[in-house]
Parts: structure tokens; C-alpha cells; sequence
């Protein structure tokens, strides 16, 4: 998944970067209420990780707009304000959660995988597709019962497209939710392809995969 981390405090901006990388999220950082607004332009990001106190403006102005131009992220506010206008403004503006400085970093992992829950609609961290069983909180897929062992990159791929299954997500999509921001590493479809490959290889030892389709000229999807 991608997050947005909006902070201007750099310590906390790249803790944050790495405790999230380390957790399998594509980040990016953006350390003003400028540069926020010009990435939420750019990117449809999965999680946005919002400081309200920007050098150069307000956060929930940010929200405020975002949320005009139909953000889909989960937002996520991080702030040291503890006022309670603060908290009921960020909320009715339409952020998920609400976390006050300074916060735990698992805590922010727990809440962010409350978040993928509730919007997935997945009441049990375990997903079938086809004959398998994907465990998003372990991370592990099974079929009968028996490990299929997956990349991590394999994991993020098929992941991704079961959550977001009976939809096309196309080569650019899946590569954003995997690498992140593509301005910095480049875009080749190919690493979709091989990975796509892989899985179907792999998992194709075990059982059935047709529900793993190739949409030509379009991109993949999870027909579940
Ligand atoms: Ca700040």
C-alpha cells in the first residue's frame, strides 16, 4: 500500500519512512502543505499521513481541499494539538483516525490495519481466492492448509489485486502501490509482468489460477 507522510518535522518524517517500509508500505514524504497538495494531485495514495501544523499552512486546509478534488486515501492525523476543535474538525472534515503526538509506532500500524479492514469490508484477516487463502496480517497465503511461500513483492502484487478484486488495476497501478512515488525510481511494466509470471507459477503448483486474469491491453484482475 502507498502512504503519504506529511510532516514537516524530519526526524519523526523519516522514522515514520522507515517504520513503514520496514511494514511493506510504499512511502513518500512531503514536508510542506505545498508539497502535499501537489502530490495529492499526482498520486492516488492508499494512506495520508497528516500533520496539521505545516510551515507554510494548515493541514486540515489541505484535507479541506483534498477532500474536495474526492480523495479516496485513509487519513490518518498526527498532531501534537490536543485541542478537541482540532480533533471534531479533522474527523468532520473526513479523516478515518486521530493520533496525538508523540504516539507509538505500532499503534499507528494497528490503526492502519483497522483502517484496511474496515474499508475492505474484512471482518476475518484471512481473504479466499480461488482454492487459496491470503492472511493479510501475517502475510502468508495457503491453499489446504499448506504454506505457498511468496516474495515479498509477489505478496504486495497479489495482495493488492484481491483486495481490489473483480477490478482491472492496470501495469502503473500496481507498480505505484508497490514502489511508491515512480518520479524517483522510473517506470518499467515489465516488473509487473515477471512478478505476475512468478505467481501464477508458483501458485499454479497448488491449484487452479484462471481466477488470475490478464485483461490484454489493460492490465490484471482477481475474477473472485
Ligand atoms: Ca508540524
Amino acid at each position: 500500500m502507498t502512504v503519504l507522510i506529511v510532516e514537516d518535522e524530519r526526524t519523526l518524517a523519516r522514522e515514520l519512512g522507515i517504520f513503514l517500509h520496514n511494514h511493506n508500505f510504499a512511502c513518500t514524504v512531503a514536508r510542506t502543505a505545498a508539497e502535499a497538495r501537489a502530490q495529492l494531485a499526482d498520486t492516488p495514495f492508499d494512506f495520508v499521513l497528516l500533520d496539521l501544523g505545516l510551515p507554510d499552512g494548515d493541514g486540515l486546509q489541505v484535507l479541506a481541499e483534498a477532500k474536495q478534488n474526492e480523495l479516496t486515501a485513509a487519513v490518518i492525523i498526527l498532531t501534537a494539538r490536543s485541542a478537541v476543535e482540532d480533533r471534531i474538525g479533522g474527523l468532520e472534515l473526513g479523516a478515518d483516525d486521530y493520533l496525538a503526538k508523540p504516539f507509538s509506532l505500532p499503534e499507528l500500524l494497528a490503526r492502519m490495519h483497522a483502517i484496511t479492514r474496515r474499508r475492505f469490508g474484512l471482518h476475518k484477516p484471512r481473504v479466499a481466492c480461488g482454492a487459496f487463502e491470503l492472511d493479510l496480517q501475517t502475510r502468508q497465503l495457503f491453499c489446504a492448509g499448506q504454506e505457498v511461500s511468496l516474495s515479498v513483492k509477489e505478496f504486495n502484487v497479489l495482495s493488492y489485486l484481491v483486495l481490489h478484486k473483480n477490478r482491472v488495476l492496470t501495469r502503473l497501478q500496481l507498480t505505484e502501490h508497490i514502489w511508491g512515488n515512480l518520479a524517483d525510481t522510473g517506470f518499467d511494466s515489465n516488473f509487473i509482468d515477471a512478478h505476475i509470471k512468478n505467481l501464477r507459477k508458483k501458485l499454479g503448483q497448488y491449484a487452479d489460477t484462471d481466477w488470475l486474469e490478464t485483461v490484454r491491453g489493460m492490465g490484471y484482475r482477481a475474477r473472485l
